[in-house]
């Protein structure tokens, strides 16, 4: 349910309006949007009836139910009020939203050595990049493939986030390195396969560090937004989707099929801040440049995509990797798209 107040409500009553659907046994959290404030509400609210709580106080102008089965991830329970993550990283602060400039996140894989993930870095932020993604734990479906090299690698991503002043976007895979990954990454990856993995969405929902969390290959839209429910519902607000592309019939000539649909459907169920993820989405580079741009042109907040400096070389996924001069060239075509559709690429912003 949501409680929309009238404009000027003044806080005290807010305050008090709060504390009576505390009595009641449910939880208010108050969001303030640009125009006026909306207190979410939480609990076993099918007993209660919106038209009774209206009268609570004359500053209430609307109590609503929440259709939705997601609750704290619908647009509704901000009353239409796009929620935007902002990440501070050396550069500044970044912020993903709907009402902020495109975010670009670009990077290898997997993290390989010190060289090569520095180097991207460097070239990738040259480029325009705002984080640099890298696996140090790769969920790989085969057990004889390069599983990543794991707490080594956080480390030499720190080295890359002290070299670029990027931020670092990084997957976890187990609640037992959570906060290990966390003490070096900026926003911490909840990859496709762990899409439903509650332990995991529980763990980090219950940390501070804000979560990118994919969609599953074959998870349909409500199962997504339920998982991003359950960060939410532990306590974090920070979530942001990302869109990787989902399995169909054809793997002959994509790896997956990026449903660029999700662009306008997620923008009518949720407020969450959406990233859009061309590379493994299509599975070769030489397709990532067209989905990229027209991820942008649907209206997506911020693209993933895989830069590695020598994909032929790359412990995994090399065939969907950009080469850095590439990634730059793109960047550039993507800029009067990203003019014209009033999502400028972001500048890091200086922390006030
Ligand atoms: C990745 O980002 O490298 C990755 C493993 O992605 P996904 O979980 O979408 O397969
Ligand atoms: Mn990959």
């Amino acid at each position: 349910m949501i409680v929309v107040m009238k404009l000027g409500s003044p806080e005290a009553e807010i305050t008090r309006i709060s504390e009576d659907f505390k009595h009641r046994g449910l939880t208010p959290e108050k969001i303030v949007g640009q125009h006026r404030v909306v207190l979410g509400l939480v609990g076993d609210t099918a007993s209660f009836d919106p038209l009774q709580l209206q009268e609570i106080s004359p500053w209430i102008e609307q109590v609503l139910r929440v259709e939705q089965p997601f609750k704290r991830a619908s647009r509704e329970f901000r009353h239409g009020e796009p929620s935007e993550v902002t990440v501070p990283t050396p550069n500044g602060a970044v912020t993903f939203g709907e009402q902020h400039p495109l975010v670009l996140v670009a990077g290898p894989c997997s993290v390989e050595n010190e060289e090569m993930i520095v180097e991207t870095a460097q070239r990738v932020k040259a480029a325009g990049a705002q984080f640099l993604r890298g696996g140090a734990y790769k969920p790989r479906t085969s057990p004889y493939a390069f599983q990543g090299h794991g707490e080594s690698a956080l480390g030499l991503l720190a080295a890359a986030r002290e070299a670029s002043g990027l931020g670092i976007i990084t997957e976890v895979m187990d609640t037992a390195d959570v906060e290990k990954v966390a003490e070096v990454a900026d926003v911490l990856q909840v990859g496709a396969r762990n899409m439903q993995n509650f332990s995991l969405l529980k763990k980090v929902g219950a940390q501070e560090k804000p979560i990118l969390l994919k969609r599953g290959m074959s998870a349909t839209i409500d199962e997504w937004l339920m998982a991003a429910e359950y960060i939410l519902a532990a306590g974090n607000s920070r979530v942001i989707l990302c869109e990787r592309g989902i399995r169909t019939f054809d793997r002959r000539y994509t790896r997956n099929t990026l449903d660029l649909s999700v662009l306008p459907v997620l923008r009518s169920l949720t407020h969450l801040p959406i990233m859009i993820d061309p590379s493994h989405g299509t599975g070769w580079a030489e397709y990532v440049p067209a989905m990229a741009k027209a991820a942008l042109a649907a209206g997506t907040d911020s693209l993933m995509m895989e830069v590695h400096p020598h994909p032929a070389k790359a412990l995994s996924d090399g065939p969907q990797a950009l080469t850095p001069e590439l990634f730059e060239h793109l960047v550039k075509e993507m800029a009067p798209i990203a003019e014209s559709t009033g999502r400028r690429q972001q500048q890091t912003m200086a922390i006030a």
